[in-house]
């Protein structure tokens, strides 16, 4: 598929002795200018060559053309393992991290199209109310003042610029919520201060915080607070900061709200000690505000509009629609504008994003759909020449929307531009110019080029990916009994149109169709609480950065045990989150450095060189191994050592086998969590939650991320899944999985409000008859 002689070195990126994590002194030359996908089983270590060595150089050369005056700010990245990198241009990663967390982030201001919006309103807006500024929810329309609320901190912290010609709605400053107390989680008004009504971490009786409300004089302490006079619950809860003695120390009285508000609720959540989060999750509730209802903006701005709607209304418009609304406009004024930013939202249809909203915060996409919406921000760019990596953009997307996708990786390459793609769906690597097959296996036996050529080549070569690239599931001869059912009835969240639905329990149910449709918002968001579903989801597990999968799957307790016992010292010394922890790092191994401008940084800690713990630690061994060493296995080998011999511990053992089972036995036991993708932090989550018996679990693509090969793994773990009890619903596009149903949902027709309903319901082999788009797809898949 005219890949170029690769003996011409300007023609390709040319990686000699790589070595990064498991890679094996890796030397493979990569077409420029072509669409290069890597294969290869999970863990063998296409990540690490794609980002972890060519992405990683290319960042790493960027930022040593800058000063050396602005270099001092930044932290010096660790040139990748590898002797020789050639041919480099600039990397432009998209990959499957969230979007900015921050709440003024949404699709539009990501995409830049809210900045076009803006001008097409300043020009044609009525009534004219200003420049582009005074219709964004960004922009504060008036000086702050009074008491700081927490909204005001939180814009202060995002460093907005106040002026006086925005469009920022005042009272929530933009955020479209305000944040309310719930007084009952404060305080139990059936006690008096005196008998410890006050249930806020640090109100105890005794402390600080209480004597100042218990001694103030402006109630009764020993008076239950329910019985408080109108006055003294006004005062208790309201009163405004004043300055008082108490006990010969001059402190500031302030109404219990407040001063919550301040003293906790500023602070910036994760840092609070885990019982007073947790408080602040049981206190504060969130409400849209009512002054701007939600829409952010200032009144001046809602009240300027183009036939009749404005830009708030205008920005909650499905993607699709916006597009035909801007294309009914005829204003030859601002002509190139408009054009542009139809040509914006016209990528955003053909991404198979349409059913999205500009309005909406990008924090609630998922992985698959923020790396799309990334995308978009790249295929409006003039850019050519550059190196574009993505992480399995095919993620989330039916078979259907992959067609969609390819074709966009070809554009990007028929601009010029190199494309290198980790992808596992056959589907995407048939349109490769050039495959590279990483393996043969995972960890440290793969890293190794096991293929490099054309697909046709992968296909005869007789690697692992080469022979199962024509894997075919075929349809169960019968499919499973339910046991019960879990009944949905009028689900309208989202676009949802008042769905009545049935899942069977007992059996494997696969929800289905296309992105957009309404998957998500049906099994994540209208399950009847008294059926405890548990959501196994990708989504990212909260935690510092020295867990690890030892620490999150409760491995380390055993260890530690075990650890102490042979040595006869306390077990707290073996935690990196305690004593033994190295101070320079804390227990992290590596530093880390946050920059505004860039992603954070990390870089290996210097004084116990990654290890993570004091050296004096590192002297108490098990089976020949200390602590560090043990953190370093992977999974299959940990298991294999925690078996037998002197370091037998049949808790570790029980723990490492259900982390193999789901397919992570090349994972190392102490690899930061922060680390993993979405596939394995979902595989990691399930290896936990199978400690239980029964219940009803939902997974989100679990497929994501996972080598062919390791699909018919996943089908046996799902398969013992439900045979030992568990009901399992999977949201989930791969056919090999749909096809090993017992039971299908398909939602659509189509996304957004073109979605929304349940178009077919029944067993798989229905489904094929039934001809929908879904078992069009598996109708083709099953006759391939
Ligand atoms: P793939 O992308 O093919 O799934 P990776 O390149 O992510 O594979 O991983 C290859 C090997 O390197 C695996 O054994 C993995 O556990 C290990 N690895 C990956 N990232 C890290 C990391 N940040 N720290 C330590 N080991 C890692
Ligand atoms: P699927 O899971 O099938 O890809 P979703 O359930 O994620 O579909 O989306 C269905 C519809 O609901 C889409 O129009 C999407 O934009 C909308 N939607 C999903 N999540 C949110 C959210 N958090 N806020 C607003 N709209 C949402
Ligand atoms: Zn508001
Ligand atoms: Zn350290």
């Amino acid at each position: 598929m005219g890949t170029p002689p690769a003996a011409d070195r300007h023609e390709v990126i040319r990686v000699q002795g790589a070595r990064e994590n498991n890679l094996r002194d890796v030397s493979v030359e990569i077409p420029k200018r072509r669409l290069t996908v890597f294969t290869g089983v999970s863990g063998s270590g296409k990540s690490s060559l794609v980002f972890g060595t060519v992405a990683a150089e290319s960042q790493r050369l960027i930022n040593e053309t800058y000063s050396a005056f602005v270099q001092g700010f930044m932290p010096t990245l660790a040139r990748p393992d590898v002797d020789l990198l050639e041919g480099l241009t600039t990397a432009i990663v998209v990959d499957q991290s969230r979007l900015g967390g921050d709440a003024r982030s949404t699709v539009g201001t990501v995409t830049d199209a809210n900045a076009m919006l803006r001008i097409v309103f300043s020009r044609l807006g009525d009534p004219q109310i200003g420049p582009p500024g005074a219709y964004s929810a960004n922009v504060p329309s008036v000086r702050a003042s009074g008491a700081m609320t927490v909204e005001k901190r939180a814009a202060k912290a995002t460093r907005v610029t106040y002026s006086r010609t925005g469009g920022m709605c005042p009272r929530c400053e933009g955020l479209g919520t305000v944040t309310d107390l719930a007084l009952d989680q404060l305080f139990d008004d059936t006690k008096s201060l005196d008998e410890g009504a006050l249930t806020i971490p640090g109100y105890q009786p005794g402390g600080w915080n209480h004597r100042l409300y218990a001694a103030s004089g402006f109630v009764d302490p020993a008076k239950p607070i329910r019985d408080y006079t109108e006055r003294e619950r006004q005062d208790f809860l309201h009163h405004e900061p004043v300055r008082m003695r108490i006990a010969g120390i001059t402190m500031t009285y302030e109404g219990l709200v407040e001063r919550v508000r301040g003293s906790i609720l500023g602070k910036d959540k994760e840092s609070l000690q885990p019982h007073v989060r947790a408080f602040v999750d049981r206190a504060v509730t969130y409400q849209t505000c009512p002054e701007c209802d939600g829409t952010r903006l200032a009144e001046g701005a809602r009240s300027s509009r183009i036939r009749g709607l404005n830009i708030a209304e205008v920005s909650a418009m499905q993607v699709s629609d916006l597009a035909s609304w801007l294309g009914e406009l005829d204003e030859p004024s601002v002509a190139p504008l408009l054009a542009a930013l139809r040509q914006t939202l016209d990528s955003f249809v053909e991404i198979g994003l349409g059913y999205l909203s500009l309005d909406r915060p990008s924090g609630t996409l998922s992985g698959g759909e923020a790396q799309r919406v990334k995308m978009i921000r790249q295929l409006g760019s003039s850019l050519t020449d550059v190196t574009y990596v993505f992480d399995e953009p095919t993620t989330g997307l039916h078979p259907h929307d992959i067609a969609r996708m390819n074709d966009l990786l070809v554009r990007l390459r028929d601009k010029g531009n190199t494309v290198l793609v980790v992808e596992h769906k056959p589907e995407t690597i048939a349109v490769a110019d050039h495959v590279v097959d990483l393996g043969p296996g995972a960890g440290a036996a793969g890293g190794t080029v096991c293929f490099a050529g054309t697909v046709e080549g992968l296909l005869a070569s007789g690697t692992v990916t080469g022979r199962h690239l024509g894997d075919r599931v075929g349809l169960k001869e019968s499919v499973r009994t339910p046991t019960g059912r879990i009944e949905i009835r009028g689900a309208r969240e989202h676009n949802l149109r008042d769905v009545d639905v049935d899942l069977p329990l007992g059996v494997l149910t696969v929800v289905t169709g296309v992105a957009g449709s309404g998957k998500s918002s049906l099994v994540h968001g209208c399950m009847p609480a008294e059926a405890g579903v548990i959501a196994v989801d990708q989504s990212p597990i909260r935690g510092s950065r020295r867990s690890n999968p030892a620490t999150y799957t409760g491995l380390l307790e055993p260890v530690r045990k075990a650890f102490a016992k042979a040595n006869g010292v306390k077990p707290a010394l073996f935690s990196a989150n305690s004593e033994g922890a190295c101070p320079t790092c804390n227990g992290a191994g590596v530093i880390y450095t946050d920059l505004a401008m860039m992603a954070g940084v990390s870089t290996v800690c210097e004084d116990c060189e990654g290890k993570r713990f004091q050296p004096a630690v590192l002297e108490y061994h098990l089976g020949g191994k200390d602590i560090s060493e043990v953190l370093a296995l992977p999974v299959d080998e940990a298991l294999a050592f925690f078996s037998a011999g002197e370091a037998r511990t049949p808790a570790a053992a029980t723990v490492l086998r259900r982390l193999a089972d789901v397919g992570l036995g090349y994972l190392t036991v102490g690899q930061p969590l922060t680390t993993l993708s979405g596939g394995e932090r979902q595989r990691l989550k399930l290896a936990t939650h199978m400690a239980e018996e029964g219940g009803t679990y939902v997974l989100d693509e679990p497929t994501a991320g996972l080598h062919l090969a390791d699909v018919a793994q996943l089908l046996g773990l799902l398969d013992r899944l439900v045979d030992s009890g568990t009901s399992v619903i999977v949201v989930e596009h791969h056919q090999a999985v749909v096809a090993h149903a017992d039971w299908v949902v398909d939602l659509g027709p189509g996304a957004g409000h073109d979605g929304g309903r349940v178009v077919f319901e029944g067993t798989p082999a229905e489904l094929v008859a039934a001809g929908t788009l879904t078992g069009q797809h598996l109708a083709a898949y099953l006759a391939r």
